[in-house]
């Protein structure tokens, strides 16, 4: 293969995809915030997201087989959000994300970050649970995302962990792997998410923990790419001195 057939090639796995992403008001929700909320306020406007559109929401197939929505938790004006793919069994059982066995390795990640999980904000880009706990389709991810911007727009973290492919890509409007996306510092949003006037952060892709608990041998990676958010974030970095 020539050069120029590798590097086209290379350019189109690594090139923005198209998004559909609607605008709060064209799909039917309030304008999404444009100022820095204060705690209680930023709370009260998360409640109500969720229990007037999300709670309710029938707006793809999914509505159909799930127990109950997911809608997030945690601190409503963090510095830190990690966002995953869609809730699984235990998740749609408990109405809380990453509560199974994969919630359980992120909460010992968070904690090796010196967190807990009141500190930071915890999400799907879907909020109701794909049978069979599949990989949510990218129509299901793209009718979904309008709550997870007007999610961001309220809680205006420092930094996102996008966790995993389907999440990565999403929060990237990109379809390269995750392996490539991993370990750097992505800026959000993206170009093909510009138009929804979003807030500014820093996306920073990693492993899912799922992934984690199945292939073991790459948790040192995921955990460089955490210590580097604990730099960006000002965090003491365990074992490193300053
Ligand atoms: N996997 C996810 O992506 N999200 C959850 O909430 C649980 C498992």
């Amino acid at each position: 293969m020539t050069r120029a057939v590798q590097g086209s090639r290379a350019r189109a796995r690594n090139a923005p995809a198209v998004t559909e992403s609607l605008l709060a008001e064209d799909f039917g929700l309030p304008p999404m915030c444009g100022q820095e909320l204060g705690s209680k306020e930023a709370g009260e406007q998360l409640a109500g997201l969720d229990s007037g559109f999300v709670r309710g929401c029938e707006r793809c197939e999914l509505h159909a087989t799930r127990t109950q929505t997911v809608f997030g938790v945690g601190s409503p004006r963090p510095e830190l959000v990690f966002v995953g793919e869609g809730p699984g069994a235990d998740e749609d059982r408990e109405g809380e994300p990453f509560v199974g066995r994969a919630g359980q390795l992120l909460t010992r990640m968070i904690a090796a970050m010196t967190l807990t999980r009141e500190q930071v904000y915890i999400c799907n880009v879907v909020k109701c649970r794909p049978p069979g706990n599949r990989t949510p389709t990218d129509a299901e991810m793209e009718t979904c995302a309008p709550y997870l911007w007007w999610q961001l727009a309220v809680l205006r973290p420092k930094v996102i962990v996008a966790l995993g492919r389907p999440a990565s890509q999403m929060l990237l409007a990109t379809k390269a792997p995750i392996g490539k996306l991993r370990g750097e510092f992505h800026s959000f949003p993206p170009l093909g998410l510009s138009h929804l006037g979003l807030p500014e952060c820093r996306v920073m892709p990693t492993f899912h923990p799922a992934y984690l608990l199945r292939s073991p041998g790459e948790k040192g990676k995921a955990w460089e790419d955490l210590k580097a958010v604990m730099r960006e974030l000002g965090l003491r970095v365990p074992g490193s001195s300053g």
